[in-house]
Formats: C-alpha cells, sequence, structure tokens
C-alpha cells in the first residue's frame, strides 16, 4: 500500500465551520486589520491563557523579535546562542548589532550560563537567549548576570508557547519574550507572533512602533515599521486557543510513544524533560551517536525519507555557521553546539499524527540500528 508521506510538522487546524462563523463576524464589521475586535479578543484570551499581563500582537514571530530589540535600545553586542533557527541571529544583526555566541548545554540545548561572563564586554547591551524546542533555559542565572552586569534579557521564546515553570510562565522571565504564532508552531495564528513585556514604558513603544510609530492622528513619536496582526489572523487564533489543551494531549501521547520506544536503542538520545517544567511537547529531537548506533544521523535521515517521512535536522547547520555570514563567526568556537548540530534529528510531531505512524518511525530506525548491530 502507498504511504502518504509523514513532514516534520503540520498545522494545527480548528473545525472549518468554527473559522468560517468568525469571517462572518469580520464581514459583518467591515473591519479588517489595525486593532479590530478580534485582535483584542485574541490578546485578551491569550493573556488569561498564560497567565500573563501584558502582551501584544504582531504579525509575525521575527519582526516581533526585532522591534523587542528595537524597543529596548539594545547597542553594540548581543549574547546568543548559535543553536536555533536563523531568525534569532538575523534579528540581531539586522538590527545593526553583533551576535556574540555562547555555547549551549549538552542536556537541554540552551544557553550554558557558566560560559556568558566571559563573553561579556564593554559594548554588551543584552543576552538573547533561546528557549530551545521548548526547553527553559536557566532562567534565575540569567537574571542575576544580567543584573550584575546591567544587561537586558530578550528571550526567543519562539518554542515555549504555554511553557511554564512550576506554576509561572516562562514568557515571565527578563525584559521581554517573543512568541512566535507561524503555522509549524505548537499555536498557530498562520502567521504572527507576541511580544510580553515587563516595564510599561517598553510597551508604550512596542505598540508605537508595530504601527509606524504613531502616537495619535497627528503625532508619530518613532520612525516605526509596520508589524500589525489582522483579523483573519487574530480570528484563527482564537479558533485554535479553544483546543490548544487537546492538541497538547495529543502531542504528550505520541512523545511518550517516541520515548517508550527509542530511549533503549544503543546511540540514541532522546532528550528529558525537566520534572518541573510544563511542556508543550512541540518538537522530538533526537541526537545520534554513530559510535554506539553503528549509523549517523544523515543515514536515519535518508532512510526514513526514502519512506516518505521527513524528519529535519534542526538546528543545523548552526546559524554562526550560515552561508550568508560566510567567515564572520566561528561555529567551531562553540564546540558542544557544533557536535548538537551534527547530530541531532527532528522526528515527526504534531496532534494528527497517529501512534501507529509514530510506531512505523521508530521500527525503521530501531531496524536501521538493529542491522548495524547484527553486522
Ligand atoms: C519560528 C521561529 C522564529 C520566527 O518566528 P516566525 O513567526 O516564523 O517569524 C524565531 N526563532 C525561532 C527559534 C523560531 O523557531
Amino acid at each position: 500500500m502507498e504511504q502518504k508521506p509523514i513532514y516534520v510538522t503540520r498545522p494545527e487546524m480548528p473545525p472549518l465551520e468554527e473559522y468560517v462563523e468568525k469571517l462572518k463576524e469580520i464581514w459583518e464589521s467591515g473591519w479588517l486589520t489595525n486593532m479590530g475586535n478580534m485582535h483584542c479578543c485574541l490578546e485578551k484570551e491569550l493573556k488569561k491563557f498564560l497567565g500573563i499581563e501584558k502582551l501584544f500582537l504582531f504579525t509575525n514571530g521575527h519582526i516581533a523579535l526585532e522591534t523587542a530589540i528595537e524597543a529596548l535600545e539594545l547597542t553594540g553586542e548581543v549574547i546568543t546562542t548559535p543553536f536555533t533557527f536563523s531568525s534569532t541571529t538575523h534579528a540581531i544583526v539586522r538590527k545593526g548589532l553583533t551576535p556574540v555566541f555562547c555555547d549551549i548545554n549538552s542536556s537541554d540545548y540552551t544557553i550554558d550560563t557558566n560560559k556568558i561572563e566571559d563573553l561579556i564586554t564593554e559594548k554588551t547591551s543584552a543576552i538573547l537567549p533561546v528557549h530551545v524546542y521548548g526547553n527553559i533555559c536557566n532562567v534565575e542565572e540569567i537574571d542575576k548576570i544580567a543584573k550584575k552586569y546591567n544587561l537586558k534579557v530578550i528571550y526567543d521564546a519562539a518554542h515555549a508557547f504555554g511553557v511554564s515553570k512550576g506554576k509561572k510562565s516562562i514568557l515571565e522571565y527578563g525584559d521581554a519574550s517573543m512568541v512566535s504564532f507561524h503555522a509549524t508552531k505548537v499555536f498557530n495564528t498562520v502567521e504572527g507572533g507576541a511580544v510580553i513585556y515587563k516595564e510599561p514604558d517598553i510597551g508604550k513603544k512596542l505598540l508605537a512602533l508595530k504601527n509606524f510609530g504613531i502616537r495619535s492622528e497627528e503625532k508619530v513619536d518613532y520612525i516605526g515599521g509596520n508589524a500589525k496582526m489582522d483579523e483573519f489572523r487574530a480570528a484563527m487564533g482564537l479558533c485554535n486557543l479553544k483546543y490548544m489543551e487537546t492538541f497538547i494531549r495529543k502531542r504528550k501521547q505520541i512523545y511518550e510513544r517516541y520515548v517508550e520506544r527509542l530511549e533503549p536503542l544503543s546511540g540514541i538520545i532522546v532528550h528529558p524533560l525537566l520534572a518541573e517544567a510544563q511542556s508543550n511537547y512541540s518538537y522530538f529531537p533526537i541526537l545520534v551517536q554513530e559510535e554506539e548506533a553503528g549509523v549517523d544521523r544523515d543515514e536515519i535521515y535518508e532512510a526514513l525519507r526514502k519512506e516518505q517521512i521527513f524528519a529535519r535536522k534542526y538546528f543545523y547547520p548552526l546559524t554562526s555557521g550560515l552561508n550568508c555570514y560566510q567567515n564572520r563567526f566561528h561555529p567551531e568556537e562553540t564546540p558542544i553546539a557544533y557536535e548538537t548540530a551534527k547530530k541531532v534529528l527532528t522526528l515527526p510531531l504534531y496532534s494528527n499524527l497517529s501512534l501507529e505512524q509514530a510506531d512505523r518511525i521508530c521500527q525503521i530506525i530501531s531496524q536501521l540500528i538493529g542491522r548495524k548491530e547484527m553486522l
């Protein structure tokens, strides 16, 4: 039987009828963008869902991150990690700043806080860590360092929607956090994002910057851009938000199935979840240790591809090694990130992936390793 292709993710979607109902409301209002009813409603519902007070919607996560950098007036050097999506590093560089790459922990792939202080110079203005795969950075330690050296902290929390530490949303740490609502993320508004911030003054600036710097009809305070979320996207968010608990519950089942089947395999390292953290089960990365597995990451990637299963090498290459930055940075200077990027493979995970499909993926990996073990 011909198998349908399985991609690394599929967008989480609400029932079409529910979206159509929202479209009718938009048609009746005749209001398509510029902070309309859907936009206001979504901001309110998100704050409630996340248990936070200060959040602004944006048209996508990347522009939200650039706007946060602008609102916090960062200058000079920004300490960050290269084990992330290109957006993180691009945002820093596009704002005229210099990224300074810190290595990651081998346990959770977030910034190694023991290595931050050595990278601080008189030009450093901020730390921009990534809650990669929804794994929580060492927020307390980052806070301490930021206080000690008077640095700002912006989290790339693109993967961390709905993640909390104890009872507290992870988005409450730092001066600001950016979340992405891109179609491939655990919660989507087709394209979209948000900034969660702390200081009211920063809030005012964020709000103006996403709408051309406009304060009132005749006052334009900043040379802002356009980063507003429209009503159609906000409506998609409102529909999807209702199903978040279901989406996350289903993802958890698949996540646990993967752990159960893959953890016993020699040379396959599955990433452990922190006991204190509430996860959103957004990604399932594995590390392939070639010496023990007898196969390397690329062989597993190819074997899955042959079966129409499209796992992805998130995050390879490191952003510091991207060809657009040729020779400017040195990926080998963050050796743990460098090695991790060579071994990591992110497996398909979305709420409509069936357990049978997950089992099939595990079986292909397991047979590949088994075959090598028998040689
Ligand atoms: C998706 C993503 C972004 C960018 O978000 P968009 O909404 O796609 O613009 C930034 N950083 C990371 C780590 C991401 O995964």
